[in-house]
């Protein structure tokens, strides 16, 4: 049930013909690893994705969405329109979306209801600060963003959510979390999904890793057990780089 997954965010990165590069790119690239492939393009240059890689397995998936299905909300993308360019699984929570457009746990937990009850997918994001991270509060955080954001749900629900852990310090830094630090938080993580869900639901989630994953760091970061796979944001936009990730499994 768990799936090793590497999701390549390309965050507001390439225009549309940088982006048929890039996915051109991709489709030359070999896959030894058996991870399950994703990547996240801007809303523009979905439907030519998905287009692009229809007969291939990667799966072209979106960085964010509204959780209202339709109406009055001037520069917004609903999860029925997703689906019609053949997007299934959404990137919801993610730090920057947070810190720059003020999206709240509650917020996210709304945006969450919507992609589910689309049938969608969720990879659901959320990490700790530096300043957090330094007084000790990492897990306080990281538990009160994933009750305020999941626990609302029922257990089934579980089946179409990925976890990503993202330590905002280590985004675009450079900076990675230790894989012993990594560990640590991803079992951290289960251990706070158990006590709500049970082991069963908790050991079948997905919990994926993200913050400044490389080619040269993704193997002992991957390596380590409640570690199923990485978030990737710099790192994705180089089809090399990002299959060397992939294959790191
Ligand atoms: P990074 O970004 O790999 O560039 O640190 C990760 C992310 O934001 O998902």
């Amino acid at each position: 049930m768990r799936k090793n997954i590497v999701a390549g965010n390309w965050k507001m990165n390439n225009d549309l013909p940088q982006s048929e590069t890039l996915i051109a790119d991709l489709k030359k690239q070999k896959q030894i690893s058996k991870a399950k492939v994703m990547v996240a393009p801007t809303f523009t240059n979905l439907w030519h994705a998905f287009e692009a890689l229809r007969q291939f397995d990667i799966e072209v998936i979106a960085q964010n969405m509204h959780f209202a299905e339709n109406g009055a909300y001037t520069g917004e993308i609903s999860a029925s329109m997703l689906k019609s360019v053949g997007v299934n699984t959404v990137i919801l929570g993610h730090s920057e979306r947070r810190e720059y457009f003020n999206e709240s746990d509650e917020l996210l937990a709304k945006k969450v209801d919507s992609a589910l009850a689309n049938d969608m997918s969720v990879i659901f994001c959320f990490g700790e600060e530096l300043a957090d991270r330094k007084s000790g509060n990492q897990e306080s955080i990281v538990e009160s963003q994933i009750k305020n954001a999941l626990f609302h749900l029922d257990a089934l629900a579980f089946n179409n959510i990925v976890m990503a852990y993202e330590p905002v310090w280590a985004i675009g830094t450079g900076e990675t979390a230790s894989p012993e630090q990594a560990q640590d938080m991803h079992a951290f993580i289960r251990k706070t999904l158990a006590n709500k869900y049970g082991s069963d639901v908790a050991d079948s989630v997905s919990i994926l890793y993200g913050g400044s994953v490389k080619p040269n760091n993704a193997q002992e970061i991957f390596s380590k057990p409640d570690v199923d796979g990485g978030l990737i944001g710099g790192a994705s936009l180089k089809a090399e780089d990002f299959f060397a990730i992939v294959n790191a499994f």
